[in-house]
């Protein structure tokens, strides 16, 4: 019982840590909001700083936040004023509607993976009245690179090199995520802020480089949270479950799809307590804390992307939404 209560005030207080962490780091960043907004956009400028407000020749106005330009970090495009029936946004390949007629969304989200090459890219935005373009404006974003950490670790050598049995189940498995990722709500499900899925130790090993049993094999997608087994897990933000099964790799893995291309997956459960399908609010308990799949103790991985691109948890917690 002693113990309970000794763990409960730990996890309590390295909660407020981090929330305190969380503000300091906001604080500045709320600073620079205003000394960043009045910077005026013309074509090919390259944006210096965290709140960018685009301003188009069509009368549109949009703003442009993100925590840092770097691999693994999110970007959030807002239409703050609307003039055009629909705005085409092309960034990395991809091509974004923003469309006058219905009122959500308001905001597109763009994710930054954290293998993409640094360098300039190109964020281009046309404006169109019925069918008719209006205007068409390129924006350069400077990506700037970012440092890593690696780590070796020793697995269960079924994990480096998977016995054939399992080749095919692994393959099935990845081809699913695969479409799980590619089908995204253009409604936003997600409402007000993101919630830590569980208290706990967590280590700042997002895009950490791995190398089992000597051999460099993956990155580190996600973040980990130290958990005892049979801990209760969080939604981190509402949405719905597209995924709650037994994998290979993750083990016992949910996945919640929030709306516009982001997904947060949790992994290594030993229980999953909501099925494919099932809505969820910010805060529920969807499993318990486990080890599950390729785990060398219990722990939660916690991971989120914008579609394909694997995108650090953390800058959730910094940007408004
Ligand atoms: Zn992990």
């Amino acid at each position: 019982m002693r113990q309970k209560m000794l763990e409960k005030e730990i996890s309590a207080s390295e909660e407020n840590v981090l929330g305190r962490t969380v503000y300091q780091k906001l604080a500045p960043l709320l600073i620079f909001v205003f000394s960043a907004v009045s910077i005026f956009l013309v074509n090919g400028l390259v944006f210096p700083a965290e709140v960018k407000t685009i301003s188009l020749e069509s009368g549109d106005v949009l703003e442009l936040r993100y925590r840092e330009l770097k691999p693994g970090e999110p970007l959030v495009l807002v239409w703050k004023e609307k003039k055009s029936d629909f705005l085409e946004v092309k960034f990395l390949e991809e091509k974004h509607l923003f469309n006058n007629s219905q009122p959500q969304p308001e905001f597109l989200l763009l994710g930054l993976d954290l293998a993409l090459k640094p360098g300039l890219k190109t964020l281009e935005i046309s404006a169109y009245k019925k069918k008719n373009l209006v205007s068409k404006s390129e924006f350069q974003l400077e990506i700037k690179p970012r440092d890593f950490p690696k780590k070796e670790l020793t697995v269960d050598q079924k994990y480096v090199t998977p016995p054939k049995q399992v080749q095919e189940r692994i393959k099935r498995e990845a081809e699913l995520l695969a479409v799980i990722y590619s089908l995204s709500t253009p409604e936003w499900l997600a409402a007000g802020s993101f919630v830590f899925p569980c208290e706990g130790k967590m280590f700042p090993n997002f895009g950490q480089q791995r190398i089992y049993n000597r051999v460099p094999r993956s990155v580190h997608a996600g973040i980990d949270i130290a958990v005892p087994t049979g801990h209760p897990i969080k939604a981190t933000n509402s949405g719905r479950v597209v995924l709650a099964s037994d994998l290979y790799f993750s083990g016992k893995t949910v996945i919640i799809d929030h709306g516009l291309g982001l997904f947060s997956t949790y992994c290594h459960l030993s229980r999953i307590l909501v099925k494919r399908g099932d809505r969820v609010r910010t805060g529920q308990v969807i499993g318990k804390a486990g080890s599950t799949g390729l785990s060398t103790g219990p722990h939660l991985h916690w991971a989120i992307k914008i579609k394909e691109a694997r995108i650090d948890p953390l800058s959730l917690f910094e940007l408004e939404f």
